[in-house]
């Protein structure tokens, strides 16, 4: 069965979730099963709480007649209880496209509790008109992927863990 906080696949015989500890839950009656669900998001929402995802963005600026990098910054993007499963959430800061086949790298960084991870992250060049924006997609035991592009055509990073 799925954790129903993150839905990670739990091992048969376990009784909490190794992502996220949410436990497996039996009900006496039935007919609260919606409760469980109402636990869950709950859950879910107060674990994500905390957490922050920043993006490093780079401005350059011209300086006789050449593009020197001006500023180096760390953009805060989402708050963890922003995210949703499936669908994702966008920044509305707008970004230059880059006209490359590489991939290119995304330097995210996670803050939850005080505590600071980056993740260089691999993602293709979306192949779309006009600015790219930025999204991220919560996945199975609260990892996340990044989306670069706009609602109609994107790419996705790798995931990295949320918690
Ligand atoms: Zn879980």
């Amino acid at each position: 069965m799925k954790c129903y906080a993150c839905r990670k696949e739990i091992e048969e015989g376990r009784e909490r979730c190794s992502a996220c500890g949410f436990p497996v839950i039996y009900i006496v009656d039935e007919k609260d099963a919606e409760n469980i669900r109402k636990m869950a998001d709950d859950y879910r929402q107060s674990k994500l709480e905390g957490v922050s995802i920043e993006l490093t963005a780079y401005q350059y600026a011209i300086e006789n007649d050449e593009l020197v990098l001006s500023e180096e910054r760390s953009m805060p993007l989402f708050k963890g209880s922003q995210l949703n499963f499936d669908m994702p959430v966008w920044f509305e800061q707008d970004f230059a496209q880059i006209d490359t086949d590489e991939p290119l790298t995304l330097n995210i960084t996670v803050a939850a509790e005080g505590k600071k991870t980056t993740h260089a992250l691999s993602v293709k060049a979306p192949k779309i008109d006009g600015f790219w924006h930025i999204g991220a997609v919560l996945d199975d035991g609260f990892t996340v992927r990044m989306a670069l592009g706009n609602g109609q055509k994107m790419e996705m990073s790798e995931s990295f863990s949320l918690i």
